[in-house]
């Protein structure tokens, strides 16, 4: 059981603590009944302590303790470039939003990384890190024009289901599995869409495949064509961020995972039509009549002047840790995304 606490500023600390303690009470082997009993009464003392939080607390009580909601495995792959943080914080922030929320996040990179592991640490999720690096012949060429070539984060998605399978029992956990790309923008209200899931739950998503929105076209009840242009021939013209899947569905197909070689625009369509067909899908988001997510994408920010011979370091920075005597010479050490970096001011001739 996860408990937390919301603490916006620094008053009644103390109460906090004691209230803390009693987080660690609930976790000692009491009976599921006792546990909800004690958790009623917190919510109502921390309720009366923080007023303005009392909706807050109240949503996040509704399900968390109760085993019968199931949970969502939200896998996102991600890589480190100059956006990663932002993206990154933006998503979490979402998250902390959800309640039974299972953050499994897998990092395209030979290490996890001390920026994502502080980030994680920080949010006070439920979450899972791996990693696992895509091979250099399959990583995005340098060229921009030709970004489309390969698909991303295949292996990072392939490594979470993996985890799923080898941790998980279908038999005694509820769930739902959804791919969340790092950079799209999710609605909280998604998450209470996809939860009851029983095969595969599929909505619109917004800015891609060419239009404002791309999606399931439904009949009663059921999903009859795609408003879709891009592709459309596919069996699925879907986006990753279109569909969510029943957690034992997935289990009992222990095969199924995404491929490296898919032609572009596939990856979602290829997996999916192992595990489900058309009248199976079921529609959310009101008959897929609202957009509760869009696939952003964040432009590249313009970082030229980083490189630009009159920039003077600036030692008050985050990444910046100390200065240091070497050798009779002052050097400076900066740390970004775990690789530390030393540097000298070298006299302007
Ligand atoms: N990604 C990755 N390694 C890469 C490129 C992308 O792990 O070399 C991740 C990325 O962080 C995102 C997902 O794969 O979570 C999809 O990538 P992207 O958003 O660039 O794809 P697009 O928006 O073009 O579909
Ligand atoms: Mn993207």
């Amino acid at each position: 059981m996860k408990f937390v606490i919301w603490d916006p500023g620094q008053t009644k600390s103390s109460e906090l603590q004691s209230e803390c303690n009693e987080a660690a009470w609930l976790q000692k082997g009491r009976s599921l009944k006792e546990k909800e009993a004690r958790l009623h009464q917190l919510i109502s003392k921390l309720s009366s302590m923080y007023p303005q939080h009392t909706e807050f607390l109240k949503y996040l009580h509704r399900s968390d303790g109760d085993e019968s909601v199931p949970t969502i495995y939200v896998i996102t792959p991600t890589y480190w470039r100059p956006v990663q943080e932002a993206e990154l914080t933006r998503l979490s922030h979402t998250f902390q939003l959800v309640p039974k929320l299972h953050w499994i996040v897998i990092e395209d990179s030979n290490t996890t990384t001390k920026l994502v592991g502080d980030l994680l640490r920080r949010s006070l999720l439920t979450y899972t890190r791996l990693h696992v690096a895509t091979p250099q012949a399959y990583k995005l060429p340098a060229n921009p024009k030709l970004s489309w070539v390969h698909p991303r984060g295949v292996l990072q998605r392939n490594l979470g289901l993996q985890w799923l399978r080898t941790n998980l029992d279908a038999e005694k956990q509820k769930g739902v599995v959804y791919f969340a790309d790092d950079d799209n923008t999710y609605d909280q209200a998604l998450f209470e869409e996809m939860r009851s899931t029983k095969t595969v739950s599929v909505w619109p998503v917004g800015l891609v495949g060419g239009l404002l929105v791309e999606g399931p076209l439904v009949e009663g009840g059921k999903v009859v064509s795609w408003n879709s242009v891009w592709k459309r021939h596919r069996p699925f013209p879907i986006d990753m961020a279109g569909f969510a899947i029943n957690l034992r569905l997935l289990l009992n197909h222990p095969n199924v995972a995404f491929k490296l070689k898919a032609e572009i625009g596939y990856q979602e369509s290829l997996l999916l039509k192992e595990i489900v067909t058309i009248s199976e899908l079921e529609p959310r988001a009101d008959n897929c009549s609202k957009v509760l997510v869009w696939h952003t994408r964040t432009e590249a920010p313009k970082l030229d002047q980083e490189n630009n011979g009159s920039y003077i370091f600036q030692p008050n920075l985050p990444c910046f840790k100390k200065w240091s005597v070497r050798e009779g010479v002052e050097v400076g050490i900066v740390q970004i995304n775990s690789v530390t970096v030393s540097f000298v001011f070298l006299p302007v001739l």
